[in-house]
């Protein structure tokens, strides 16, 4: 097994906060899957149940690629993305995953007050030593994925030092492109990969993110295993670069994550942050 040594961190908690199945996986499959194996106590806390997203296997065609979903149809996905979470939690070694019931895409518009309570009430519980959540940049711009990073933020800095620390997870920018081109010259003449888990610009992934505190790499066997769960995500996957992506390739396009340090709750360092590579520069 390649990549930083693994230490043994029992004892050590770690919640990630996202706002759709299948985040956890893309965004920090590798450090959740490295932080699991080496003992720590991963949780997952997801916002809704991504029943507004693309279903591969539920809706019906109207043509030109586009599809139509039912109220039923919902549901139905709803129920079938709970069920590739957990299925995506148990390759990553994840001990407890909660769902929400907040609706897919409006949580910039939902009460926000309500939203920061459920997290506090989730970090309350849980105790964890540091939360993981998206950057500024949402990966990708998405207004889900902004609305969970600021109200995560801002539920942490209620907490004040007390809090649990608090890192930023953002995607290196040109990775998903390369992604992308690879899998097309992979299979020339096949259908090229269209999007990256329904998202049809990999160039907004990471452009513009602010600048990491610290760089891990997964390593071989972590960045096969967040490929793994990301492909848990099934109905977010037909057309999608991952279904392409080969085991071997998993590292180079998967294996490094970047974290920031945020400016709210425990300003202490963390457990992880001995994997990676710090960087002082261009960060807060
Ligand atoms: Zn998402």
């Amino acid at each position: 097994m390649n990549g930083p040594p693994l230490y043994d961190l029992t004892g050590s908690s770690l919640l990630a906060i996202f706002a759709h199945p299948d985040d956890e996986s893309l965004a920090c499959g590798g450090l959740l899957a490295r932080c699991a194996e080496s003992g720590v106590r991963v949780s997952l806390l997801c916002l809704t149940h991504g029943e507004h997203g693309q279903g591969n296997d539920v809706g019906h065609s109207t043509g030109a690629g586009r599809k139509q979903y039912g109220k039923e149809d919902r549901e139905l996905l709803r129920d079938l993305r709970a069920g590739e979470l957990a299925n995506a939690a148990q390759i990553l070694g994840l001990r407890e995953v909660v769902i929400l019931d907040h609706e897919d895409g409006m949580l910039p518009w939902i009460d926000a007050g309500k939203l920061e309570a459920d997290i506090l009430d989730t970090i309350r519980r849980l105790q964890p030593d540091v939360v993981v959540t998206f950057d500024e940049d949402g990966l990708y711009w998405h207004p889900d994925h902004i609305a969970g990073h600021e109200r995560t933020t801002a539920a942490i800095a209620r907490l004040g030092n007390a809090g649990p620390a608090l890192r930023y997870v953002s995607m290196p920018a040109g990775k998903m492109r390369a992604l992308v081109d690879a899998t097309k010259n992979a299979a020339p003449g096949d259908d090229p990969p269209k999007h990256i888990l329904g998202v049809a610009d990999a160039d907004a992934f990471g452009s513009k993110a602010p600048a990491p505190t610290l760089v891990v790499e997964a390593g071989e066997e972590f960045a096969k295993r967040k490929l793994a769960a990301i492909r848990c995500h099934h109905t977010q996957l037909a057309g999608s670069a991952f279904e392409s992506l080969s085991e071997e390739d998993a590292e180079r396009f998967l294996g490094t994550e970047h974290y920031r340090r945020a400016g709210v709750g425990s300003l202490n360092d963390v457990f992880f942050e001995r994997w990676g590579t710090s960087i002082t520069e261009g960060g807060d």
